[in-house]
């Protein structure tokens, strides 16, 4: 899975690790590391010192994960897939998935 297909906003399924088999939103692309954080998954417990804003306590917050480890999410498909791009009669480029050709929709 080449990085630049996986966007922000994306509906990814997680394909390997701790996590495997879940589906979540790409909220955060980290291009020079290869690596992405997903809605949900890779949840890390953070000890979060009291502040003025709130007690503290233990916090959960995404890791990032390698990108190899998460694909594509088709929802007509309900699988991680592989994806194409297609240029439309209008120039614009869309990504389709490999399986069914339904265009991926960004979210
Ligand atoms: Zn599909």
């Amino acid at each position: 899975m080449s990085l630049s297909k996986l966007k922000k906003g994306d509906m990814v399924k997680v394909l390997a690790g701790k996590d495997k088999g879940k589906t979540g939103k790409v909220l955060t692309v980290i291009p020079e590391k290869n690596k992405i954080v997903i809605e949900k998954v890779n949840l890390i417990k953070k000890h979060k010192r009291p502040d003025q804003k709130s007690k503290g306590g233990i916090v959960e917050k995404e890791g990032a994960i390698h990108i190899s480890k998460a694909g594509l999410f088709c929802s007509k498909c309900n699988a991680a897939v592989r994806i194409k791009s297609k240029t439309l009669d209008d120039g614009k480029k869309v990504r389709i998935c490999s399986k069914c050709n339904d265009v991926i929709n960004v979210g």
